[in-house]
Order: C-alpha cells, then sequence, then structure tokens
C-alpha cells in the first residue's frame, strides 16, 4: 500500500492537500455513516503518517522496504486500541483527528465569514493520456470553460472610474441582526445582510460586463506539467487555476486527475513494463536475437537462449517506467510464446516428419 495512493496526492503534496484528501476520504469511508471500515483504516493510517513531518520523511525514504515480512518498524501501524478517533483527542502522533471530524460533521469552528463567500471553488477535471508519453515529463494544455476574473473590472465588480462603497445596511460587516420570535421567547441570530449578499460593500455602479460578480464564464487554456512516471489516479495540482473567486475572492484550485491510457502491448505494473512476444519453435529450440519494441519507440535486441519454452520471461533491464518518486527506471519483462506451426509446405513436413524420426 502507498500511503500517497491511498490519499490521491502527489508525492510532493503540502501538508494542506493532504489534509484536505484526507477529509474527503473520510467524510467517504466513515463507520458511522455507513462507510467501507478497512478503506476508513487505511486512509487513516496514511494520513497519521503523511501528516506528521518526521514519519513522512522517513516514510518518502525507506517506505517501500515496509512491505516486506519484518512487520515494520513501530509506530506506524493503524492502532484501533490507541483511541485516536476520539473527537477532540489527539492522536499519539499529535494529528488533531478531532479538528477535522469536527469539521466533518459541521460542528467544527465558524464557517462562512465574509472572506469564504467569495472564494471560487475547485474544479477537479480527468485527463487521459498514453502510456509512451510517461516516459518523460510532459507539458500540457488544456482548455477549461470556468469562471474567470473580469478585465473590465479587475474583479472589483464596480465600473471603471466608480467606487465600491461600504454597504449602508450592515456598514461593511456582511451580517445584519434579526430577531424571532419563538415559543421560548424573542431570539436574536446572525444572517447574511441581503443588501450586499456578505459582501460587506456595494460597487456605486456595478461593472457592465459582469454586472457586479468580478468574474465571468469563458474559456481559458491552462498550461501543467505531468511528471514523469505518473500513473493513474494521480492528482496534479494546479493552484489558483480553479473558478475565480467572486469579486477578487481568492481563485479556486485545479486538480487534474491522471489516466493512463492501456497499451495495446505493454501491461504496465508499477513502473515495470510486461509484453508477450511470439517466437518460432525453431527459434525456441536454436535459440535467437529477436527485437522488441519499448515506450521511446526504439527497439532492443533481446537474446533468446537456445531451449526456451514456451512460457519463459526474459528481462529488459531498465526498460520500463521511471520512477516517479526517485531516480531510476523500471524494467521490461518478456514472456515467450512457442507457436506451433499449423500450415507446413511439403518441405516443411518432410523436415518435420525427419525431427519426428530423430525423436523430436
Ligand atoms: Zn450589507
Ligand atoms: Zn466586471
Amino acid at each position: 500500500m502507498d500511503y500517497y495512493d491511498v490519499l490521491g496526492v502527489v508525492r510532493g503534496a503540502t501538508q494542506d492537500e493532504i489534509k484536505k484528501a484526507y477529509r474527503k476520504l473520510a467524510h467517504k469511508y466513515h463507520p458511522d455513516r455507513g462507510g467501507d471500515q478497512e478503506k476508513f483504516k487505511e486512509v487513516t493510517e496514511a494520513y497519521q503518517v503523511l501528516s506528521n513531518k518526521e514519519k513522512r520523511s522517513q516514510y518518502d525514504q525507506y517506505g517501500r522496504t515496509f512491505d516486506g515480512a519484518q512487520g515494520g518498524p513501530s509506530g506506524f501501524g493503524f492502532d484501533p486500541s490507541s483511541g485516536g478517533f476520539d473527537f477532540g483527542s489527539k492522536s499519539e502522533e499529535g494529528v488533531d483527528l478531532g479538528e477535522i471530524f469536527g469539521e466533518m460533521f459541521g460542528f467544527g469552528g465558524g464557517s462562512g465569514s465574509k472572506e469564504d463567500l467569495r472564494f471560487g471553488k475547485d474544479i477537479e477535471v480527468e485527463i487521459g493520456i498514453p502510456l509512451e508519453s510517461v516516459i518523460k515529463q510532459q507539458k500540457k494544455t488544456i482548455s477549461l470553460h470556468k469562471m474567470i476574473v473580469c478585465s473590465r473590472c479587475n474583479g472589483l465588480g464596480a465600473e471603471p472610474g466608480t467606487n465600491v462603497k461600504e454597504c449602508f445596511s450592515c456598514r461593511g460587516t456582511g451580517k445584519v441582526q434579526q430577531i424571532m420570535r419563538t415559543a421560548f421567547g424573542q431570539m436574536r441570530r446572525h444572517i447574511v445582510c441581503p443588501e450586499c449578499g456578505g459582501e460587506g460593500a456595494k460597487p456605486e455602479k456595478p461593472c457592465n460586463v459582469c454586472k457586479g460578480e468580478g468574474r465571468i464564464k469563458k474559456d481559458e487554456n491552462i498550461d501543467f506539467f505531468i511528471p514523469a512516471g505518473a500513473d493513474t489516479n494521480q492528482v496534479i495540482k494546479v493552484e489558483g487555476k480553479g473558478e475565480a473567486g467572486r469579486k477578487g475572492g481568492k481563485p479556486g484550485d485545479l486538480y487534474v486527475r491522471i489516466l493512463v491510457k492501456k497499451h495495446p502491448i505493454f501491461k504496465r505494473q508499477g513502473d515495470d513494463l510486461f509484453m508477450v512476444s511470439s517466437i518460432s519453435f525453431s527459434q525456441a529450440t536454436l535459440g535467437d536475437e529477436i527485437d522488441i519494441p519499448t515506450l521511446d519507440g526504439k527497439k532492443v535486441s533481446l537474446r533468446v537462449p537456445a531451449g526456451s519454452q514456451s512460457g519463459k520471461i526474459l528481462r529488459l533491464p531498465r526498460k520500463g517506467i521511471p520512477h516517479f518518486s526517485s531516480f531510476g527506471v523500471g524494467d521490461m519483462y518478456v514472456q515467450l510464446e512457442v507457436q506451433t506451426p499449423k500450415k507446413l509446405n511439403r518441405k516443411q513436413k518432410e523436415l518435420f516428419k525427419e525431427l519426428k524420426e530423430q525423436g523430436l
């Protein structure tokens, strides 16, 4: 199990991204909400390691060896008896799960501030790429129809040359008090100011193009890089390229999920490639040099040893896919498939009869 894969984040993900990813998955898999308990344990374990700076760097360095039979170092495993899931309690790792679950179930700290209302939404897209493209870092450009900052008013929402004024109704706070009469008496509560929609400010004259929103829907080309060795379900974050915020608010982020398409010849397993190569009966018997295709389009020569059986697997070192998180390249494995001839001409038939007489 790869912790980054479990959380669906890239290896260089920030703490914020890890937290965000975990919150989403914990929400999805939480057993109290009818989710998959095993999955929940998995994502929580991944989060406990990756949210801890020291553990994360240990994992980045030695992570792969933990899969071995030694059972892994102590402290890395998920231990339900530690009570790490109690709301509000800090787990041993110092990860405040309560904070996350508090937010998850909606009884966390105050939300819906003036600032939040302007935030642009994140966008998630999926991009299909051919297997051969992952051998190198590649630049991609996608076109998205989304909210972008209005260029007429620079996102302020005010017609050029006019001002944005403090809202008279809420005096700039974005909230107004409402008094409700209930069976228990009068209750006061704060609601979003209907005059300014919680902005606390109103343009004197709204922008003609965006009608005061500060953003408009338009096509935008977005460039980003897909790192070498990228695999399906990896997510690339393009900061600030989600929907533009309202009235100059912070834009959302763009998350691009990778989908590596199936290849007609090669099967990918991690960073290794597998393929099947047909050889003739005599090539298998006598041995031969055969040409093997590779992902970069060049052919490489593979020596088939004399006496090779059908099904034999040969390895071509470093002809696989570059490792995503470290230096090095995977290998290619070629499985031999010996073809039994179906149609023989007279000469061939005679030769085979002769072989038969020789006991072959
Ligand atoms: Zn107001
Ligand atoms: Zn505008």
